[in-house]
């Protein structure tokens, strides 16, 4: 198997697949525009850590990096609430001992690309992709270099050149959309070297149209993103003096503002970004695939991004041994098959964000909840609540919606009765029902 295998772009995607296709025996190279992180001071990238958890780690536990990054990872059991009076309320994840992981983006990135270069893959730093050519299979860089593969895979995120130079072709369908909320990155330091919260929670300030959270780091650090509107009162917009980040976060989020002596500092630092979702097809043209964010970018609000890129590696290279690595095969057929999946989560992520920000801290939410809870407890192979399908296991994600979705309206219909006068089995008929009868919303 000496095809030789190029990939764009050495971040969190591009550099597991190019661990898990040497590893298979190909000849593998990345081609990366930025310095190499491990010898650059600052680590340059969004946000500072992530949510990793079961789509993600199944892949990971595939190239055999798994043992080497599960010491950098801090459990998150569940979502710890704070409330405008500071008061706190813990909601699992999940059952008793399922939990997500905080993980920092920089080091996971620099652990892969070691990962990557000991087994075997060249791989080349400030090349900046500027132009393919899909006739050829080559690909051309900012230094004027030019190269040749049998497969170019484009994992180089959001704002892919890859992706661009497709928009060029014919019958390829782009469109991007950016939220009206950005975000804004903050952090509380230790002190004498302690977590200034209880670090395995992910911790939530859900306040209507917006909302803060909080991720533990290793160096004992929360890194803070406060999800806020642009525009409209309050937004980013009207927060302008350091009065008015003052009073704003006396308001709001009085707490955490007590754990940042310089958050009016931090504020004005610390750069504020957008949150864009973007989708296309087909994901390849020839011998080129897009994977990861450069294929369906998404909001952050299900901590499924990079799950879900990881996901895409796994189920390529399980589809490409299972196809003899008959890539002109594999590439229409994987596109055509994940789509309707990467659309689910993007759906899922942008609704979730409602759900976090709004919901959690909303009586009917609860309600709805303590319901689920009850219906999970007599039926716990039955009725899997939805976060659950979609952090904890490998269903697609097209089907976590869908059953998610059935869920809501049969419990919609329960909750009509008096708490104690539901009977479980008949929601669960009705779940079944549903279920099997080829449901459509509103039926
Ligand atoms: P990227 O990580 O963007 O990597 C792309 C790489 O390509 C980069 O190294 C870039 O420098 C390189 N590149 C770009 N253009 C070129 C070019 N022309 N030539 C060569 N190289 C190029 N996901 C989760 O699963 N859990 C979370 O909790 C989570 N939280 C998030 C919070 C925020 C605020 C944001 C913004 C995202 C979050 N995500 C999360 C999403 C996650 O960060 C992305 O899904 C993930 O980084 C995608 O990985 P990727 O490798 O596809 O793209």
């Amino acid at each position: 198997m000496k095809d030789k295998i190029t990939i764009v772009g050495a971040g969190l995607v591009g550099s597991l697949l190019a661990v898990i296709l040497k590893k298979k025996g190909f000849d593998v190279q990345i081609f990366e525009k930025r310095k190499d992180p491990r010898k650059s001071e600052i680590a340059e990238g969004r946000s500072i850590n992530l949510a990793l958890s079961h789509r993600g780690i199944r892949p990971l536990k595939m190239a055999g990096v798994f043992e080497t990054i599960e010491p950098y990872l801090i459990p998150m059991k569940g979502r710890m609430m704070h409330d405008q009076a500071g008061e706190l309320t813990f909601q699992p994840y999940g059952k008793e001992g399922q939990f997500i992981n905080s993980v920092s983006r920089a080091q996971l990135n620099e652990l892969l690309i070691e990962s990557a270069e000991q087994a075997g893959v060249d791989v080349y730093f400030d090349h900046k992709c500027t132009d393919v050519d899909f006739e050829a299979s080559t690909l051309t860089f900012e230094n004027g270099k030019t190269i040749q593969a049998d497969l170019i895979v484009g994992t180089d995120g959001a704002f892919s050149a890859i992706r661009k130079q497709m928009q060029f072709t014919d019958r390829f369908n782009f469109s991007q959309h950016y939220i009206e909320h950005g975000y804004k990155e903050l952090c509380i330091e230790p002190v004498d070297g302690k977590f200034l919260m209880e670090p395995n929670y992910l911790h939530i300030w859900p306040r209507g149209n917006f909302m803060l959270i909080a991720l533990p780091n290793a160096d004992k650090t929360f890194t803070c993103t406060l999800f806020f509107p642009f525009e409209g009162t309050p937004s980013f917009s009207t927060l302008k003096s350091r009065e008015d980040i003052d009073s704003f976060f006396d308001q709001y989020f009085k707490d955490a503002k007590d754990l940042m002596p310089d958050l009016v500092d931090q504020f004005f630092h610390n750069p504020t970004s957008s949150l864009v979702t973007t989708k296309c097809e087909p994901w390849h043209k020839n011998r080129s695939i897009l994977l990861g964010d450069a294929a369906h970018a998404i909001v952050p609000f299900y901590g499924q991004g990079m799950n879900s890129g990881f996901e895409d590696v796994r189920l390529f290279a399980e589809m490409a041994e299972a196809m003899n690595w008959d890539w002109d095969k594999i590439l229409p057929e994987f596109s055509n098959r994940r789509k309707k999946d990467a659309d689910a989560i993007l759906d899922l992520a942008l609704h979730n964000f409602i759900e976090m920000r709004d919901h959690v801290g909303d009586p009917n939410f609860l309600r709805r909840k303590k319901l689920e809870s009850k219906i999970q407890e007599q039926y716990p192979k039955e009725w899997i609540p939805l976060y659950s399908m979609v952090t904890f296991s490998d269903m697609p994600y097209s089907e976590a919606l869908r059953l998610g979705k059935i869920q809501k309206q049969v419990m919609d219909e329960f909750l009509q009765q008096e708490e104690d006068e539901i009977n479980f089995s008949k929601v669960m008929e009705r779940f079944n029902a549903l279920k099997q009868g080829g449901w459509k919303a509103g039926q």
